[in-house]
């Protein structure tokens, strides 16, 4: 349940509130302010939740089945652009980050994102902490990779989003990136989510390749809860049975959350696809539905990366701006149809 506040009410005014409210051991309440407003957040089963009155208290907003309140579009709380670095996702432009799956070679890494920046990007995807289906491949440089992504940031002059896998290194990462990513395997990680909550950095939320809009909102909200707003949704490639590409493009997806939602919403045709021949159709037939942007893993010489899986997927750097500029033509088409159709002047 969400208690709204007046958002005059001082900070001990709330810390009060939230008191009266977890007079039940297992309730748990905490403050947040979003959009100018304030609120209390409270966790517990609703029948242990007094009912309080109150002059500060304005509302008491039911958070329901769906399991999302603050993100819910209906509400306007969640922001409808967000900051990385000196760019903007969801102001209408067409967002960019790229760069390798994985720190690896400094040089390379340089390389890549002087490369994809004279492109057209607007950030530079590179990972540190790597995710990997098995234990054996290269896990990435770890906490010495934090160190080199200042100097590859300075290097490259883009702000760079990077993947955080524990909790425990939220702090260093956001010391370290612009905007940290949240990976398909971690997006059910609730003790990440929340700490992401606390982070003074926008979060990139990849969703679950086995997880529903209705998941992936709940995990937004679960960063939102804790404290923070400022999320990109980036869709990606969900599991079938069948594989004829590396996971089935789920592209209603960023229709159905733009339904839901107002937060931004980019989409990753590099781990959908899994080849790089098959990135500039999925990126395209994506850009049919109308993202804010796109993640995409590029580099200049794929044959040299680690791990089996990322250089065959590895889109060259040097034909980032053509596809950009195909993808977006197809989303100003995309916007022109549909608006013209629900118009009903076809
Ligand atoms: C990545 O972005 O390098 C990555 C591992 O993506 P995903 O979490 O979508 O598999
Ligand atoms: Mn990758």
């Amino acid at each position: 349940m969400i208690i709204e506040v007046t958002s005059d009410a001082s900070d001990s005014d709330i810390a009060q509130l939230c008191k009266l409210h977890t007079a039940h051991e297992d309730v748990t309440a905490w403050p947040i302010r979003h959009a100018a407003r304030a609120f209390i957040v409270i966790s517990g089963d609703e029948a242990l939740i007094p009912v309080i009155t109150s002059p500060f208290i304005i509302g008491r907003h039911e958070t329901g089945s769906s399991g999302y309140w603050l993100v819910d579009r209906a509400h306007e709380i969640a922001p409808t652009t967000v900051a990385v670095g000196d760019g903007t996702v969801g102001d209408g432009g067409f967002w960019c980050a790229a760069g390798p799956c994985a720190l690896e070679s400094f040089d390379d890494a340089v390389e890549t994102g002087l490369a994809v920046r004279a492109q057209g990007a607007s950030a530079y995807r590179v990972g540190v902490f790597k995710p990997r289906t098995s234990p054996y491949n290269f896990q990435g440089k770890g906490r010495l990779g934090l160190k080199l992504l200042a100097e590859l940031k300075d290097a490259v002059g883009l702000p760079i989003v990077t993947e955080v896998l524990d909790p425990r290194d939220v702090e260093a990462v956001a010391d370290a990136a612009a905007c940290l990513q949240v990976g398909t395997r971690n997006m059910t990680n609730q003790a990440l989510l929340k700490e992401l909550g606390g982070t003074p950095r926008p979060v990139l939320l990849k969703r679950g390749a086995r997880a529903s809009v209705e998941e992936w909102l709940r995990a937004a909200e679960f960063i939102a809860a804790h404290g923070n707003t400022d999320i990109i949704l980036c869709a990606r490639g969900v599991v079938s049975f069948d594989t004829s590409l590396r996971f089935a493009p789920d592209l209603g997806a960023i229709a159905s959350v733009r339904n839901r939602t107002s937060l931004p919403v980019v989409f990753d045709p590099s781990h959908t696809a899994g080849r790089s021949d098959a990135v500039a159709p999925v990126a395209l037939a994506a850009a049919a539905f109308r993202p804010d942007g796109l993640l995409i893993e590029a580099h200049v010489r794929p044959e040299r990366t680690h791990r089996p899986g990322d250089g065959p997927q590895a889109f060259p750097p040097h034909r980032l701006a053509d596809l950009l500029t195909a993808c977006q033509e197809v989303t100003s088409l995309a916007n022109q149809l549909t608006e013209t159709i629900s118009a009903g002047t076809r």
